[in-house]
């Protein structure tokens, strides 16, 4: 199907065919409409729900299918395809779901895991604020502890799946003097006294899913919430989610350039200019090219990336940064050189590469920007190669 043939397994193939249908007739009809309204895909999360794609990544123990993070690049890179938007409020389920499964104690994993892994209950990440965005260690959200539960206050922004998830993983300071080491992580639930959601961000791309603000205001949280039931584990926690949930950032990427080239090649082949197909010249020949062999070596470091993970292998933050860095500038150019294949077509709602272009654009913001992850990947060089 691709100009690679990524070798994978049986269960893989048919996993990205069983996406790849969910997507063309259970999203692609209502993409357009999502993006317009800018809509919550509620009933879509519950399609993907029962079709098990909640539970992968999940350990069969807590009711999941005990599948690695391969499985969810691919499921994530088909829904992205047809829906960026769609894409990041399934993977941001995810992105709240890691923390408690890299560092939940056994109760908390018993207790929290199988309603995420069914789809019953939607998870968040909640790590950003207006004054801490690059700067995590900035956060102001406090807990304190009184008695046997913690009191958070603070508020957190640009939240996928604000106010529309069940489950949050929330960092807060429990000691700010010790900075990153005196962050926390607690697993909080809607619904609990004095959590309430706030502003409701309009956005240029990925309008499918919610971004909202999280004010927390007196909450009382459980001490049985602390994850871990550490304090200090907020940053480390962050950190390692982040090492596992770019790849899927990147698989995003990878599918919305995906979706964009095949929109420009079959276009092409039916724009008539000069008496003639516009692919039969070589300017638009060439440009197809560059876009399906970036696309591919995007993704070649993607599986490879996840392949890592799911090998066990401990040191993969450089290559999850280099994942999404690479992939997501990829996104970018791929889908901007899709509008140009269109030309002025290119530029009007009514053709479906422009949302394309905008849902790209995200993909080099969150979980950390492309300067960041040019951060990391240079300290990972220099530890290796400057000793
Ligand atoms: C749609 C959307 C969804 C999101 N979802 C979530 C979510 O679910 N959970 C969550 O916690 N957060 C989420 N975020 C937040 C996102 O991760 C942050 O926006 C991002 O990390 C950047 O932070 P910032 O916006 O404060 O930008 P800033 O940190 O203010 O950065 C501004 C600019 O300065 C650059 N910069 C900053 N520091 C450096 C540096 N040291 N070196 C070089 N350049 C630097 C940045 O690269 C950027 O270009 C989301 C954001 C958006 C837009």
């Amino acid at each position: 199907m691709f100009l690679v043939d990524h070798n994978l397994t049986e269960e893989q193939k048919m996993l990205r065919e069983l996406v790849r249908q969910i997507a063309e007739k259970k999203i692609k009809p209502f993409s357009s409409q999502m993006d317009e309204k800018e809509e919550f895909p509620a009933q879509i999360m519950k399609t993907l729900a029962q079709s098990d794609l909640f539970s992968l990544c999940i350990p069969t123990e807590y009711g999941g299918m005990g599948t690695g993070l391969m499985d969810l690049c691919i499921a994530t890179e088909e829904i992205s395809r047809v829906d960026g938007g769609v894409a990041a409020s399934y993977a941001a389920s995810f992105l709240g779901m890691f923390p408690i499964l890299l560092f939940g104690t056994e109760e908390q994993k018993k207790k929290y895991l199988p309603s995420i892994a069914s789809g019953e209950k939607l998870a968040a990440f909640a790590l950003t604020e207006p004054e801490a965005g690059s700067d995590a260690s900035a956060v102001k959200t406090t807990a304190k502890l009184k008695g046997d539960s913690y009191i958070l206050n603070g508020t957190k922004h640009f939240i996928t799946n604000g106010g529309d998830a069940d489950v949050y993983t929330v960092i807060a300071a429990t000691n700010k003097k010790r900075g990153a080491r005196g962050m926390s992580a607690f697993i909080v639930e809607k619904g609990a006294e004095g959590f309430n959601f706030g502003k409701k961000e309009e956005k240029l791309g990925i309008r499918a899913s919610s971004t909202g603000e999280l004010i927390f205001d007196d909450v009382k949280v459980p001490a049985a919430n602390l994850l871990g039931q550490k304090e200090g584990l907020g940053f480390i926690a962050t950190m390692k989610t982040f090492d596992q949930s770019r790849p899927g950032v990147a698989a995003q990427a990878v599918g919305i350039a995906q979706g964009a080239l095949e929109a420009a090649t079959k276009y092409a082949h039916q724009r008539i200019q000069f008496d003639q197909p516009i692919t039969s010249f070589q300017g638009i020949q060439w440009m197809l090219a560059d876009m399906g062999t970036k696309i591919e070596a995007a993704r070649c470091l993607v599986y490879s990336t996840a392949s890592m993970v799911d090998r066990g292998l401990k040191s993969v933050g450089g290559a999850s940064a280099a994942a999404k860095l690479f992939a997501s500038d990829v996104a970018m150019e791929v889908t901007t050189d899709a509008v140009q294949i269109y030309g002025g077509y290119g530029y009007m709602k009514e053709y479906p590469v422009e949302k394309f272009m905008r849902d790209a654009k995200i993909t080099q913001i969150y979980e950390g920007t492309n300067q960041i992850q040019k951060d990391i990947i240079a300290l990972n060089l220099i530890k290796k190669y400057a000793k």
